[in-house]
């Protein structure tokens, strides 16, 4: 058997959409500095990390 309809560019797009579609992305806010950072990331606003400074904290 053979298609008979070409399908439309948005009937493709819906089904191989999935891995292109942005996901929200989890952030918490940082203790430190009250930043939104990923989670169990380095804050890159303060470099801390549980309470721990990593990255010094580039002052402008
Ligand atoms: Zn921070």
């Amino acid at each position: 058997m053979v298609p008979k309809k070409k399908h439309t560019r948005a009937r493709s797009a819906k089904r191989r959409g999935g891995h292109l579609k942005s996901t929200p992305v989890a952030t918490i806010t940082c203790p430190k500095c009250g930043e939104p950072m990923l989670p169990h990331r380095i804050c890159p606003n303060c470099g801390n990390y549980r309470g721990k400074e990593i990255i010094a904290a580039t002052e402008q």
